[in-house]
């Protein structure tokens, strides 16, 4: 069953069925969402959906007419894929040789007004045409303005899905042009679930779906070494930030402040926090999640610091730090005599 083949991703499924079922299909969609978790997937399948030639209810694509066939295989003459060059070196889609410079990693101008003039005409053989760009980003701003002005006069008879997993890097001009959708990362269980389903044993599948950040396609490209240096590289993390003063964290920056590593340090942390939140979103139990956010957006930030050039030693100490701090703060208390014993002990 079609839809069934994207898993985690119930309410956008709901609503872009009903949309379909309604045929209230939005003129331009912008899919948001981290990498790996179903959008290319989501795209095709809503494409399946809306040029199905065997009817079934729901908006449920068959998967086997011919219409979903060619629209696996990539030939719909009515679906129209917009990738980068190097996006379609890398697939194999295009040969190298046969481009005159080295593969653009951009979608440029050139490339948006050829799709405009293939939307332009009316529909060959489906009941719409769906155009899918993606990734969005990669879109030059060049590009994004020769957009604008076809998703402000649509095609008719034509949905656009911007693919992205950085909507910031769009024009506003075109983000407010689309309805968001968003697809939310993969909580662990269903990361597992899904690699042992692909043949992975249970125990390194659970190890994966830990590490991998939401994304089942990290999951499933995940070596045994990263995983391993992975989690050793937590267990150092969760060591120091519980040891009773802040020498253990300072080594630990001083120890791993090589550019690399630093990022490695706070993506591990960071992802720790993600599924820890996960988690008591999908439990519930009124644990604190303020906390864990609080660590969360510091990991961004510094992340984002380490980026723009930071000193990598000054923003590991920063964040590991920081995640000692906020933790030490929401640390339950059992009475307040011992609270304030501590702080005369502390001072
Ligand atoms: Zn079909």
């Amino acid at each position: 069953m079609p839809w069934d083949e994207i898993a985690g991703q119930e309410r956008a499924v709901r609503l872009m069925r009903r949309a379909l079922a309604r045929n209230q299909l939005h003129h331009a969609y912008l899919l948001v969402g981290p990498e790996g978790v179903g959008k290319e997937l989501f795209a095709r399948l809503a494409a399946q959906a809306a040029n199905c030639e065997a009817g079934e209810a729901d908006a449920r694509p068959c998967g086997v007419c011919g219409a979903c066939a060619a629209i696996l295989r990539g030939t719909f003459p009515d679906v129209f894929w917009t990738r980068p060059q190097s996006e379609l070196v890398k697939r194999g889609l295009v040969n190298k040789g046969d481009l005159e410079n080295t593969p653009s990693r951009e979608i440029r101008v050139d490339e948006v007004r050829q799709l405009a003039r293939r939307l332009a005409f009316s529909l060959v053989r489906g009941r719409r045409k769906i155009a899918i760009i993606a990734p969005a980003e990669t879109l030059n701003e060049r590009a994004q303005n020769a957009l604008l002005k076809t998703l402000e006069e649509p095609p008719p008879d034509t949905t656009f899905f911007l693919i992205t997993s950085q909507p910031d890097e769009l024009l506003p001009t075109v983000r407010s042009r689309c309805a968001r959708l968003m697809l939310a990362p993969l909580a662990q269980e269903l990361i597992a679930a899904q690699l042992q389903k692909r043949g992975v044993a249970a125990l390194e599948a659970q190890a994966k779906a830990e590490s991998a950040d939401g994304s089942l396609a990290r999951a499933l490209e995940m070596s045994a070494e990263e995983l391993s240096r992975r989690s050793e590289l937590a267990a150092r993390i969760e060591a120091a930030l519980a040891a009773p003063d802040e020498r253990d964290a300072l080594d630990l920056a001083e120890g791993l402040a090589e550019r690399d590593t630093a990022a490695e340090l706070i993506e591990v942390l960071r992802e720790r926090a993600r599924t820890t939140l996960v988690s008591i979103a999908h439990e519930g139990g009124g644990r604190d999640a303020a906390p864990l956010l609080r660590e969360y957006d510091l990991c961004g930030e510094v992340a984002a610091a380490l980026e723009r050039n930071g000193n990598p030693r000054l923003q590991l100490e920063r964040v590991l730090l920081g995640a000692r701090a906020i933790r030490s703060r929401s640390r339950p208390t059992t009475s307040s005599a011992q609270a304030s014993t501590g702080a005369v002990h502390g001072r």
